[in-house]
Protein backbone atom coordinates (compact mmCIF):
# COMPACT_ATOMS: atom_id res chain seq x y z
CA UNK A 1 0.00 0.00 0.00
CA UNK A 2 2.62 2.25 1.01
CA UNK A 3 4.99 1.89 -1.81
CA UNK A 4 1.89 2.29 -4.57
CA UNK A 5 1.36 5.74 -3.10
CA UNK A 6 4.96 6.68 -2.66
CA UNK A 7 5.11 8.54 -6.18
CA UNK A 8 2.13 10.52 -5.44
CA UNK A 9 3.40 11.27 -1.67
CA UNK A 10 6.82 12.75 -3.04
CA UNK A 11 4.91 15.72 -5.68
CA UNK A 12 4.24 18.50 -3.62
CA UNK A 13 1.41 20.81 -4.78
CA UNK A 14 1.50 24.53 -3.52
CA UNK A 15 -1.06 27.08 -3.55
CA UNK A 16 -0.19 30.49 -3.41
CA UNK A 17 -2.79 34.04 -3.92
CA UNK A 18 -2.57 35.47 -7.31
CA UNK A 19 -2.65 39.67 -7.48
CA UNK A 20 -6.55 39.51 -7.70
CA UNK A 21 -6.66 37.88 -4.36
CA UNK A 22 -7.42 34.23 -5.64
CA UNK A 23 -5.45 31.44 -4.67
CA UNK A 24 -3.92 29.27 -7.70
CA UNK A 25 -2.07 26.44 -7.75
CA UNK A 26 1.36 27.27 -9.09
CA UNK A 27 3.83 24.25 -8.91
CA UNK A 28 4.27 20.73 -8.18
CA UNK A 29 7.40 20.21 -6.99
CA UNK A 30 8.97 16.63 -6.05
CA UNK A 31 9.32 16.81 -2.25
CA UNK A 32 13.16 15.64 -0.78
CA UNK A 33 13.49 12.54 0.68
CA UNK A 34 15.78 10.02 1.42
CA UNK A 35 19.32 10.01 1.87
CA UNK A 36 22.01 10.77 -1.15
CA UNK A 37 24.11 8.22 -2.62
CA UNK A 38 27.07 7.82 -4.60
CA UNK A 39 27.33 8.02 -8.37
CA UNK A 40 29.60 4.92 -9.08
CA UNK A 41 29.03 2.32 -5.67
CA UNK A 42 25.77 3.71 -4.91
CA UNK A 43 27.26 3.87 -1.15
CA UNK A 44 25.43 6.22 1.17
CA UNK A 45 26.47 9.51 1.48
CA UNK A 46 27.60 10.30 4.99
CA UNK A 47 27.20 14.36 5.85
CA UNK A 48 25.32 15.33 3.27
CA UNK A 49 21.55 16.75 4.36
CA UNK A 50 18.34 18.85 2.58
CA UNK A 51 18.63 21.37 4.90
CA UNK A 52 21.06 24.02 5.68
CA UNK A 53 23.06 26.60 3.85
CA UNK A 54 25.32 25.08 0.91
CA UNK A 55 28.38 24.46 3.16
CA UNK A 56 26.60 22.87 5.59
CA UNK A 57 24.70 20.18 3.37
CA UNK A 58 27.56 18.80 1.32
CA UNK A 59 31.12 18.49 3.03
CA UNK A 60 34.39 20.72 0.92
CA UNK A 61 35.93 17.71 -0.85
CA UNK A 62 36.60 17.25 -4.70
CA UNK A 63 33.19 15.59 -6.04
CA UNK A 64 31.94 15.72 -2.03
CA UNK A 65 27.92 15.00 -2.54
CA UNK A 66 28.56 12.82 -5.59
CA UNK A 67 30.98 10.66 -5.05
CA UNK A 68 31.96 8.97 -1.87
CA UNK A 69 35.22 8.95 0.35
CA UNK A 70 36.35 5.39 -1.52
CA UNK A 71 35.16 6.59 -4.93
CA UNK A 72 37.18 9.81 -5.42
CA UNK A 73 40.31 8.01 -3.93
CA UNK A 74 40.02 5.63 -6.93
CA UNK A 75 39.39 9.15 -9.57
CA UNK A 76 42.04 10.58 -8.20
CA UNK A 77 44.60 7.81 -8.23
CA UNK A 78 43.52 6.82 -12.21
CA UNK A 79 43.64 10.49 -13.12
CA UNK A 80 47.21 11.21 -12.15
CA UNK A 81 48.13 7.62 -13.81
CA UNK A 82 46.21 9.17 -16.78
CA UNK A 83 48.39 12.53 -15.95
CA UNK A 84 51.38 10.57 -16.07
CA UNK A 85 50.64 8.87 -19.53
CA UNK A 86 50.81 4.95 -17.56
CA UNK A 87 47.49 4.39 -18.33
CA UNK A 88 44.96 5.46 -21.51
CA UNK A 89 41.44 7.34 -20.98
CA UNK A 90 40.17 4.33 -23.42
CA UNK A 91 40.69 1.70 -20.75
CA UNK A 92 38.88 3.38 -17.87
CA UNK A 93 35.19 2.25 -17.10
CA UNK A 94 32.05 4.46 -18.04
CA UNK A 95 30.83 5.50 -14.89
CA UNK A 96 34.29 6.77 -13.66
CA UNK A 97 35.14 8.65 -16.79
CA UNK A 98 33.32 12.01 -16.43
CA UNK A 99 35.28 12.11 -13.19
CA UNK A 100 38.74 11.35 -14.07
CA UNK A 101 38.61 13.66 -17.08
CA UNK A 102 37.41 16.65 -14.63
CA UNK A 103 40.67 15.24 -12.21
CA UNK A 104 42.85 15.48 -14.93
CA UNK A 105 42.18 18.77 -16.01
CA UNK A 106 42.51 19.91 -11.97
CA UNK A 107 45.85 18.22 -11.51
ZN1 LIG B 1 31.29 5.29 -4.15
Amino acid sequence: MESKDKSKKAMRKINRKTTSGKSKLIAVRKEKEGTHHCAICSAELLGVQNSGSKSEKIPTRVFAGHLCGKCVRKVVKIASMVKEKLESMDNISLKLKPYVEVMVKKL
